[in-house]
């Protein structure tokens, strides 16, 4: 995911170029293949990296604790400043902003720590498998998603009709003490 950019650092500013990236990027402990386009302009400071890069990481689904793969569309922007002078070599002062992008002493631009980023912020804090993810059996932890278990309805169901008999006796009893004031 690296971009030679020395050309466009010796461009006029405002001069536009379009890449089309691909690579694999490690993401929150898996590697995944990352694809788009990048467009990258000149600034009087910087090469402004604009694009949309496409990807997959594998995540555990929060219902049914699954691994499946969640496609993420990254809309990246960012800027990228030189650490070099293209024609000079001379150091450049960085901007005073903690953890600014870098375009090496190469005049290579490397998008890897950015996307990651990008990636892990676009990771749902609740991923589901598929919307209508089933989850697990709150009895046996069967995957409902798998078709049913071996716990039948009726096991689970004395509990709520025990349930429902008390809540029923002690309106009763509410209704009894209401009754003789
Ligand atoms: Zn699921
Ligand atoms: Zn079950």
């Amino acid at each position: 995911m690296r971009i030679n950019v020395s050309h466009q650092l010796k461009a006029s500013i405002g001069s536009i170029r379009n890449y089309e990236v691909s690579g694999i990027v490690n993401v929150a402990g898996g590697k995944s293949m990352v694809q788009g386009e990048v467009k990258l302009m000149r600034t009087d400071r910087s090469i402004l990296a604009k694009g949309t890069l496409h990807t997959e990481v594998e995540v555990t689904c929060s219902r049914c604790l699954g691994l499946f793969g969640c496609p993420l569309t990254l809309k990246i922007e960012e800027e990228y400043f030189p650490i070099k002078d293209v024609a000079s070599g001379a150091s450049l002062l960085l901007p005073e902003e903690p953890g600014c992008f870098t375009i090496d002493e190469h005049h290579v631009i490397d998008f890897t720590e950015a996307i990651r980023q990008y990636a892990l912020l676009a990771i749902p804090m609740k991923p589901l498998c598929r919307g209508d993810c089933a989850g697990l059996c709150p009895n046996c932890g069967h995957n409902l998603n798998h078709g049913p278990c071996d716990c039948s309805p009726q096991e689970t169901e004395p509990r709520w009709s025990e349930l429902n008999k008390l809540t029923l006796a002690s309106d009763a009893v509410v209704n009894k003490q209401k009754g003789t004031e």
